[in-house]
């Protein structure tokens, strides 16, 4: 990757973008409303492509994909968070009117998405509002999903470019030994309305060395795509916390999590994204993103 000029890797990712935005397509079947917004967003990608390669050809590498950490703050206290630890007692938070700003400048340069972490995003719900006013970027918001109530969705209702994206860990016996009793019916709940709702919504796993086998399994997926997540995210577990190192995927896990992500893709009416691996299609010069909700002590 290294050797290839700057110029094929805007090409490389925007090939990578191309497709997860008609693979979105194909699973949104059942979805219209988004559906819809996707055909307007493959002309959007379309004009953010060509802005970047525009810039690639003067010199500058603009990346499509950001990750923005809009908050330390988390109403949850998970096993191993390093967010309130390094970021909790941050008291000077970006304002959402400077946030809006630097999503528009992001869009004037041709990003194309925008990975919304935190602590936990929707504590900020005015910053999570400004995503309304850049329809162009597809905004991936990883969130605990705890927030996310009737009246926080009847508000966000309608803004086609904010994917909740929820943290799982598992079923209720992995999701509540990591987050907390009770979590898992919640978030059951929270997953309920986002599908009553038609949201296009996703779910992040933090692949661990513990629950490879659960969140890779027949079982566990095809409960999740029939509550109506359309969009899975595998991170594998990185370990800061010390002594944790036991739940490092070990290599031949790791090997199995490739070999059920491609068969997830053929089985399943839904996109399936590997941490790391995928972003050296989808952004070859990026290092590994790590959500807020993956454990790093
Ligand atoms: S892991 Fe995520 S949800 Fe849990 S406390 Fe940390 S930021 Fe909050």
């Amino acid at each position: 990757m290294e050797n290839i000029a700057l110029e094929d890797v805007t090409k490389l990712m925007s090939r990578g973008i191309n497709s997860l935005v008609h693979d979105a397509l194909r699973v949104s079947a059942g979805n219209p409303g988004f559906a819809r917004f996707l055909l307007k967003s493959v002309l959007w990608q379309k004009r953010a492509a060509g802005r970047r390669a525009r810039f690639e050809k003067k010199g500058l590498h603009v990346p499509a994909f950001m990750i923005c950490s809009i908050t330390g703050r988390c109403n949850l206290r998970c096993k191993g968070c390093y967010a309130h630890r390094e970021f909790g007692g941050v008291p000077d938070e970006l304002p959402a009117s400077r946030w809006l700003s630097l999503w528009q400048e992001a869009r004037d340069l041709g990003v194309s998405f925008i990975l919304v972490a935190g602590g936990e995003p929707f504590v900020r719900l005015n910053v999570v509002d400004a995503i309304r006013d850049v329809p162009e970027i597809i905004f991936p918001v990883f969130t605990n999903g705890l927030l996310l109530r009737d009246e926080t969705l009847a508000r966000l209702s309608g803004v086609r470019n904010l994917i909740p994206v929820i943290s799982l860990e598992g079923f209720q016996h992995e999701t509540d030994d990591r987050r907390g009793e009770g979590v898992y019916k919640r978030l059951e709940e929270t997953i309920d309305r986002l599908a009553a709702n038609k949201s296009f919504f996703g779910v992040s796993l933090t692949v661990t060395e513990a629950n490879a086998n659960i969140v890779t399994s027949d079982e566990f997926i095809g409960e999740v795509v029939a509550a109506g997540c359309r969009l899975f995210f595998f991170v594998e577990y990185v370990p800061v916390q010390e002594g944790t190192d036991d739940l490092v995927l070990s290599d031949p896990l790791r090997t199995m999590l490739r070999k059920r992500v491609a068969e997830l893709r053929e089985s399943y009416p839904a996109l399936f994204v590997a941490f790391p691996g995928d972003e050296e299609e989808m952004m070859p010069r990026g290092r590994p993103w790590v959500c807020s909700c993956q454990p790093r002590g």
